[in-house]
């Protein structure tokens, strides 16, 4: 289990503890009180936030211990401005990348969606609609946002989408239950190039470069969430791409890590290729 979701278990056990405490002795003194709930909402807020503490939802960060090369992902697209820049810059330098695509632009661009598969890329879901206030809904808000974009992809493409980046990375205590109810393995990061709003493409690039090694999940972005400006990851790709050679790090396609990843966040799964391994004669 992450760290830091056995520290905010913790946390929950002292703050139902304080609570009978305060039941059975009668109430803190104020500022005792105030640090505690001050303490404890900072604890939920963090695992909102921050996607990689793992703290309400399993997720897939970098690739195995013994993960050789990088994997680049993007967001926010499919853009038929943009997307096919970066589709180009990944196809000149030959490499294979993943992108996490929001339902409703793929049901406008259809055929850049066509287009990312016809070039050897994965597909995943960036939700239907892009909630930036999406860690505030309830379940039944995730599911129908989830349940729209997976059949929007699946209407273009065939295939039902397995992997899921939750927009802006946050997330909150209830979805974890619909992510297992939909199948869906959610996919963070361990580098940002922090390219979705406007900046320069020689920032993105010292940013990358200097963020990468053996194993890392790079997030960037084909597009940008409202389709105002080019993300300057685009104009970047090329030169993060010749940087990653100089460095000797491959790109490798994140579907040849996630198998071994997903084992994590599939205890079940996880538990019954145990079984069988040990049943297996050596
Ligand atoms: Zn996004």
């Amino acid at each position: 289990m992450p760290p830091a979701r056995i520290g905010f278990w913790v946390l929950t056990l002292a703050a139902f503890a304080f609570c009978a405490r305060a039941a059975l002795r009668g109430p803190p003194p104020l500022w005792v009180a105030a640090i505690a709930i001050g303490l404890y909402l900072g604890a939920v807020m963090a695992g909102v936030l921050f996607l990689n503490l793992r703290v309400f939802v399993d997720a897939v960060l970098t690739g195995p211990e013994d993960a050789r090369g990088v994997a680049l992902t993007f967001d926010d697209g499919p853009d038929p401005k943009t997307t096919p820049r970066v589709l180009d810059a990944l196809d000149k330098a030959n490499v294979k990348a993943t992108f996490f695509v929001i339902g409703q632009k793929a049901e406008k661009h259809p055929e850049v969606i066509k287009d990312i598969l016809a070039r050897g890329h994965t597909l995943g879901l960036h939700s239907y609609a892009h909630d930036r206030l999406f860690a505030m809904r309830g379940p039944g808000r995730w599911r129908a946002d989830l349940t729209r974009g997976i059949e929007a992809l699946e209407k273009i493409t065939g295939e039902r989408p397995r992997w899921f980046r939750p927009p802006i990375g946050h997330t909150n205590p209830h979805v974890s239950g619909v992510l297992a109810e939909l199948e869906l393995v959610v996919v963070g990061w361990s580098v940002s190039a922090r390219d979705g709003t406007a900046g320069k493409s020689s920032q993105v690039t010292a940013r990358v470069l200097k963020g990468v090694r053996d194993g890392a999940n790079v997030l960037m972005h084909d597009a940008s969430e409202r389709e105002s400006h080019d993300p300057p990851g685009v104009a970047a790709l090329p030169k993060i791409l010749r940087g990653l050679e100089r460095k000797r790090l491959a790109v490798t396609p994140l579907k040849e890590w996630i198998e071994d990843e997903s084992e994590n966040v599939h205890p079940a799964r996880d538990r019954d290729r145990a079984r069988s391994r040990r049943r297996s004669p050596r």
